[in-house]
């Protein structure tokens, strides 16, 4: 019994000391071939890119951090990773609230912030994009040609993440999910092969990508689709605890039967502490695609509640994705849920 005990006592020791080993491996190779972009614990990169996350249920401690800056380097950390079976984690802009989904406890982070291409095509109907982005970075680029694109409706969401997740998106009622606006991706396969995804090449890997997150490559640029934008008419308008009945019944009809496309909406309960109690209040961010029409029909169930707060106005993508981006607070213990509602009518429903 005792001799069965310390051989499985030395077989853990021998494990994990292997996996010690391949991951210090895979650092020191990634360091000998990438001197200046592989960064260790204490370093200011290191503490930077690794406090880089929406949530602190996020926060972790990667043995090392590799920030490569072209298709070619990831490429290359592919190859070291796989030779070396480094463990490894992909973070762009950090807002995916799910431990271990964009970072990793003693393996390698691979951030993307230094895949900074971004360029508009001649004929203004293609964004390029590398995964070092977030939107807040995308929309003010955008507005010089009178563009945007179907992206995070909050600013400070990474493009990586969203493009590959699906994307629910303002534009979403005319063009789709933020995926199905992608036209093209560069992606490094797992053999370290740099490849284009289009409907035409490689269709497979372009249908798998949208949607398919980070299970089928490293995407280090994506072609979307652009969409002529000057000005916007959007904001959000709060109410009442009062009204919650009639707020929730105007969400209700709005999903039941959007009638418009030019429009979105994103409603929310919100618990607001008063001394000993919580009241709530309803609050609804409006999205009207057009810089001429203000309060449109399919908004009228909402907008003729009173209101105690109401910025609906025309602002740019920018303007607006920085106010919505304001309403939310990171750096806390944040993490995604979700749930369904199973109901054949609305009184079920609610
Ligand atoms: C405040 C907030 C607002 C949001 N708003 C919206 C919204 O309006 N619409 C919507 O649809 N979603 C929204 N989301 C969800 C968001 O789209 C996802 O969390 C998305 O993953 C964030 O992308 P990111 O690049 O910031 O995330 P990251 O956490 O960096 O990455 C997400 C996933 O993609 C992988 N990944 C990152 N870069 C690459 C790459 N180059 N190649 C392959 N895989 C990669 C990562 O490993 C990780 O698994 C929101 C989330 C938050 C926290």
């Amino acid at each position: 019994m005792k001799s069965a005990f310390r051989l499985v006592a030395l077989s853990t020791l021998l494990a994990t000391l292997t996996a010690t080993t391949a991951r210090r491996d895979g650092c020191t190779v990634l360091t000998q071939r990438f001197p200046t972009k592989v960064f260790y614990p204490s370093s200011d990169v290191f503490e930077y890119e690794n406090a880089e996350f929406w949530s602190n249920t996020q926060l972790l401690d990667p043995a090392c951090i590799f920030r490569p800056s072209s298709a070619k380097d990831v490429s290359d950390g592919i190859r070291i990773l796989d030779a070396t079976s480094g463990k490894f984690a992909i973070r762009g802009g950090g807002h995916m609230g799910i431990k271990g989904a964009n970072n990793i406890d003693d393996g390698i982070l691979m951030a993307m912030s230094n895949l900074t291409h971004m360029s508009v095509s001649a004929d203004k109907k293609t964004l390029s994009v590398g995964p070092g982005y977030r939107f807040s970075d995308v929309y003010p680029y955008l507005q010089q040609y009178g563009l945007t694109v179907g992206g995070a409706r909050l600013g400070p969401v990474g493009v990586p993440g969203i493009l590959l997740a699906g994307g629910i998106n303002f534009y979403g009622n005319q063009f789709g999910f933020s995926a199905d606006q992608v036209k093209r991706y560069e992606v490094v396969l797992a053999n370290g092969e740099i490849v284009e995804a289009t409907e035409k090449k490689n269709a497979d890997l372009f249908w798998a990508l949208k949607g398919g997150s980070s299970n089928f490559g490293v995407v280090t640029r994506f072609d979307m689709k652009t969409i002529p934008s000057k000005k916007v008419w959007a904001g959000i308008y709060t109410v009442a605890q009062q009204y919650l009945p009639q707020f929730l019944e105007a969400t209700a009809n709005y999903s039941s039967a959007i009638t418009d496309p030019l429009s979105h909406i994103v409603p929310a309960v919100i618990p607001v502490p008063s001394g000993s109690e919580i009241n709530y209040i309803g609050a609804v961010i409006l999205f009207y695609d057009s810089n001429t029409l203000t309060y449109p029909r399919c908004f009228e169930a909402f907008t003729s509640i009173p209101n105690i707060g109401n910025t609906l106005d025309f602002k740019t993508m920018d303007e607006f994705t920085t106010e919505t981006g304001a309403a939310v607070v990171p750096h806390i213990n944040d993490i995604f849920v979700s749930g369904t509602v199973v109901g054949k009518t609305y009184d079920q429903l609610l």
